[in-house]
């Protein structure tokens, strides 16, 4: 692929349920390090248009192209293991294990190859996600937010180029949102590439550089947050909702 190729290409993605269109040809291109907003009011299609992406679910026409390859066919586990990472495609934590083992589950889903030791890499990881003085703790003693911060620890545990976070913040305070907004900031800083799909439209607008909205399966706008949040036929798609 050329050096400026988008990261992610979704081409003219149609998906059928029965006689039900729930993505009705969505195209979109998103760059490497871009931080990408997904939003829409209940059943747009955003889990399913992330569902094709990680290959939960195939269209029935149009292709996805990961990195400049056609990953359309391929199923989850080999799309995770070429850079697409969404954390509840990981095995639920234990309760029990130490933080620190959780994450060294993690590790071992992802098959991650490393010249360090694998305690070493995930340590390495909790410090990057604020979580390293609870490597120790049990998972079960976790705060709300602390679990989350695990969860996206454990997604990348995996060094996912394209991250996807499904409302990652649902039922946190607004600074404990901030919190985890700042570490998925800092990530995109990393050319880590993230869509966020999130409920919370403050946290859409202070994270997203792009925003796209959804409403039965159709692109209803795309572009700069305050623009999208803007738009006439978003501000319908939930007020009809
Ligand atoms: P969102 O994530 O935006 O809430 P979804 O992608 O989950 O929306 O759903 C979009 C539409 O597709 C909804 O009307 C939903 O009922 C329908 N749908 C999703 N998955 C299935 C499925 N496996 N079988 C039938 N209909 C489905």
């Amino acid at each position: 692929a050329a050096p400026d190729a988008p990261l992610l290409q979704v081409g003219a993605i149609t998906k059928t349920f029965g006689g039900f269109t729930a993505l009705d040809n969505i195209s979109v291109d998103i760059r490497k390090g871009e931080r990408f907003g997904l939003i829409g009011p209940n059943g747009s299609g955003k889990t399913t248009l992330i569902n094709c992406i990680s290959g939960a679910l195939r269209p029935q026409t149009g292709n996805v192209i990961f990195c400049g390859e056609d990953i359309t066919q391929l199923p989850p586990h080999l799309r995770a293991r070429r850079g697409i990472a969404r954390s509840f495609q990981i095995p639920r934590p234990f309760k029990s294990m130490t933080v620190l083992e959780n994450l060294m589950v993690g590790l071992d889903f992802a098959k991650v190859d490393s010249s360090l030791p694998e305690e070493d890499v995930a340590m390495s990881i909790l410090t990057r996600m604020g979580l390293a003085s609870k490597a120790s703790a049990p998972t079960g003693t976790l705060s709300q937010v602390e679990l989350r911060k695990m969860e996206l620890a454990r997604a990348m545990a995996v060094r996912p180029k394209l991250l996807i976070s499904d409302e990652a913040m649902a039922g946190l305070s607004s600074s404990e949102v901030d919190e985890v907004l700042d570490l998925l900031i800092s990530l995109g800083e990393e050319d880590i590439t993230i869509i966020m799909i999130e409920h919370i439209m403050q946290a859409v607008m202070r994270f997203s550089e792009r925003v796209m909205c959804l409403d039965a399966g159709k692109i209803i706008a795309i572009g700069a947050p305050a623009e999208v949040m803007g738009n006439k036929r978003v501000q319908e798609a939930y007020l009809g909702t």
